[in-house]
């Protein structure tokens, strides 16, 4: 089943139960402080759960566009690690805002993946926060979910393992517990249920999380309940194909293997198992989708999440030994992939190449003489990449310390990450007084008083998000 069949079943079945497409909003959300780029589907209709705003219908399905590198959930690490995560990725969901509650949820979700996506019941597990019997009730004895593959979960408070049954989208806003679904890829992959220690490898994955938002969450961290209970699911439509397709990883997936071999054309790859080509096929969506939502390349917030993003791909492009200017060039086969999809894409796709390129074009030299000055350091020193050399890196070639994070860790260095931070901070307090020296003799020349604001808006200062 291609991605666009997917989607298409997805909303339609939805829709049947009453539910109002609802077209995805963009990648930055509309004035929400708290978070700087949407991470699910419920993102757009925080204001809906919370009881600020109201729709003109009680229960929405979407296909969100989405992406996890930074805040809460931030997936950047995972990226080239893991079967099953990407920076960009698409939410399929349905919403209920006071509308319908546990039950129901519960129902949909099974009777569509199991009627509609014909996926085999016995391989699918179930998670419920570890309180809720009447979720485990609805499984056990509604759905007839057997026991042994209903798992209680805790909220990662004193939890053994790192699962947790209780979501939340940012430190503030709406949130709840909830049920999840995995599917079981086979004995022969590595990994445990959830919950147990071998949790954290791939066999097991999670494919579709059923939150039961009950509450809002302020900023001591008090929950208040919401105006009604709500339901807020989210699946990974990367992570639906691979199951429906009949593949393990979601870059085995039919829209990331056309990537994948393009990502190969572009940097002379041979090896489509290369990880870096994965990284690639991965951040062209990423940042693509990005610019399509008006953000560009730039030193602070969004624009440093996509400057990130695109700065480790084109250092995996380097690695892949392509020097050249490629990135911009695989838009045009994103556009192939995606671009029916989302118009949106499509009709950007030339200004998208643009602004990659430009960013390529701005990052090449630094980035071929900042690798030789990092290679020349880790001659000397194999096992250790020393604060100040990764803060040159940052600071004179425009290394992002997770790209730096990202090359030690593929070679097992350990990087001095407090160094950074004390050289950093020595820089700040240089410029400060470079600046102070400089107002002094602007203030003399004024003759009146001026509040030094000059250090706080260098473009330095913003690269932990
Ligand atoms: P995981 O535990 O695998 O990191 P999650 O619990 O962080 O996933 P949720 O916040 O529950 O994910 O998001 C809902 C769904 O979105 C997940 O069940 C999964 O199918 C999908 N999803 C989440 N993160 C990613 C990602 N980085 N790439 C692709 N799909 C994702
Ligand atoms: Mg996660
Ligand atoms: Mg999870
Ligand atoms: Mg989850």
């Amino acid at each position: 089943m291609k991605s666009s069949e997917i989607r298409d079943k997805f909303l339609k079945f939805f829709e049947s139960k009453g539910h109002t497409i609802v077209r995805s909003s963009p990648l930055v959300p509309g004035n929400d402080p708290t978070m700087l780029l949407t991470n699910s589907g419920m993102v757009q209709f925080k204001d809906v759960f919370l009881g600020l705003d109201t729709r003109p219908y009680s229960r929405a399905t979407t296909v969100q566009r989405c992406v996890r590198a930074g805040g809460k959930h931030n997936d950047l690490e995972n990226v080239g690690y893991t079967a099953r995560h990407h920076t960009f990725f698409e939410m399929l969901g349905n919403f209920s805002f006071g509308d319908y509650f546990k039950r129901d949820a519960i129902n949909y979700c099974w009777e569509l993946l199991t009627r509609v996506y014909l996926l085999p019941a016995e391989k699918l597990t179930v998670t419920v926060y570890f309180e809720d019997d009447e979720a485990y009730d609805i499984w056990a004895n509604e759905i007839g979910v057997p026991k042994e593959r209903i798992i209680r979960i805790g909220d990662n408070k004193g939890a053994r393992y790192a699962s947790d049954n209780f979501w939340q989208m940012a430190d503030t806003g709406p949130c709840g517990p909830c049920t999840e679904v995995f599917y079981d890829h086979g004995a022969d992959i590595w990994g445990g249920p959830p919950g147990s220690p071998e949790e954290d490898g791939d066999r097991f994955i999670e494919i579709w999380n059923l939150v039961f938002m009950q509450f809002n969450r302020d900023e001591a961290g008090v929950l208040t309940p919401l105006p009604k209970p709500s339901i807020d699911t989210g699946m990974g439509m990367e992570r639906l194909a691979a199951v429906l397709q009949h593949v393990h990883s979601n870059y085995e997936i039919d829209l990331f293997q056309a990537l994948i071999k393009a990502a190969a054309r572009e940097t002379g790859a041979l090896d489509l198992e290369n990880n870096s080509l994965k990284v690639i096929a991965d951040h062209i969506r990423a940042a693509s989708f990005m610019i399509v939502d008006g953000i560009i390349p730039s030193s602070e917030g969004h624009g440093y999440v996509l400057r990130r993003i695109i700065r480790r791909a084109l250092r995996h492009g380097h690695k892949l030994g392509q020097t050249k200017p490629f990135f911009h060039k695989l838009v045009a086969d994103l556009d192939i992939e995606m671009g029916e999809a989302y118009p949106e894409l499509r009709e950007a796709s030339a200004r998208v190449a643009q602004v990659l390129k430009a960013e390529e074009e701005r990052f090449g030299e630094t980035l071929e003489n900042g690798m030789k000055i990092l290679e020349a350091q880790l001659a000397k020193d194999a096992n250790n990449l020393d604060g100040a050399t990764a803060f040159t890196l940052y600071d004179t070639y425009g290394f992002p310390l997770d790209l730096t994070a990202d090359i030690c860790r593929e070679r097992g260095v350990t990087l001095d990450e407090a160094g950074f931070a004390a050289a950093m901070e020595q820089q700040k307090k240089t410029a400060r007084a470079a600046g102070k020296f400089k107002m002094a003799a602007k203030v003399e020349y004024a003759g009146e008083k001026t509040k030094f604001v000059g250090y706080e808006s260098l473009a330095h200062n913003t690269h932990v998000l």
